[in-house]
């Protein structure tokens, strides 16, 4: 089966497809020459994941699915949540929002954080969603050099190193996004 998956991220797309089974082939924006900005208008998670994956099949007619990711501080009151990407500012730098994340952190004694994926899937126009959230801390300063985003300061519960010092297979098992792509995936084969 093709599915488009509604992202630019080529590492996203990278960690999602390493999870899938073969018979499923993932498309990329790119692959369906969807250039434009996909709308990301909605206040929530969910809101966003589900906008983006209508689009592609409103736009494109093809089977799709989107994921929206935040990562929420609960001393932040669950900042930056569904402005992760933009949390510094618009030009959405992943070592601008770590610095800016530390610094409003800076006199909080409770760290606890998690990351939220929530994935939407439309077929033949079916809407289904599936969550995954990962718990941790956010540390007072960056380790490691793999992954992405906000890896280098998140260390998951149970965990002494960050996403950032993880190999992919572990973060995959792990992870919010793999959570959530575990359960699309046992949809996929069970329907
Ligand atoms: P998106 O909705 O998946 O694009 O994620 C929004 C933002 O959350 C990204 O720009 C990253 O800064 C952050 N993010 C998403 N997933 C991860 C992850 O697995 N590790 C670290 N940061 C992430």
């Amino acid at each position: 089966m093709e599915l488009v998956f509604a992202t630019n991220n080529i590492n996203k797309l990278r960690e999602v497809q390493a999870l899938l089974p073969e018979h499923i082939k993932l498309l990329s924006l790119k692959d369906i020459a969807c250039l434009e900005d996909i709308p990301e208008n909605q206040d929530t998670i969910e809101g966003n994941a589900i906008e983006k994956a209508i689009y592609i099949k409103k736009n494109y007619g093809y089977n799709c699915f989107a994921d929206d990711t935040g990562l929420e501080v609960e001393a932040l009151n669950g900042e930056p949540g569904v402005f992760s990407a933009r949390y510094a500012g618009t030009q959405k730098n992943a070592d601008d929002n770590m610095a800016l994340l530390l610094e409003n952190l800076k006199d909080k004694t409770n760290r606890d954080a998690h990351f939220k994926t929530v994935i939407a899937l439309y077929v033949n126009n079916k809407l289904s969603t599936f969550t995954g959230i990962c718990k941790g801390e956010i540390i007072t300063k960056k380790s490691g050099d793999k992954g992405f985003g906000y890896d280098p300061i998140f260390k998951p519960k149970n965990y002494d190193i960050t996403f950032a010092e993880m190999d992919l297979n572990l973060k995959n098992k792990i992870s919010h996004r793999g959570k959530a792509t575990k359960d699309l995936i046992a949809f996929l084969s069970n329907n």
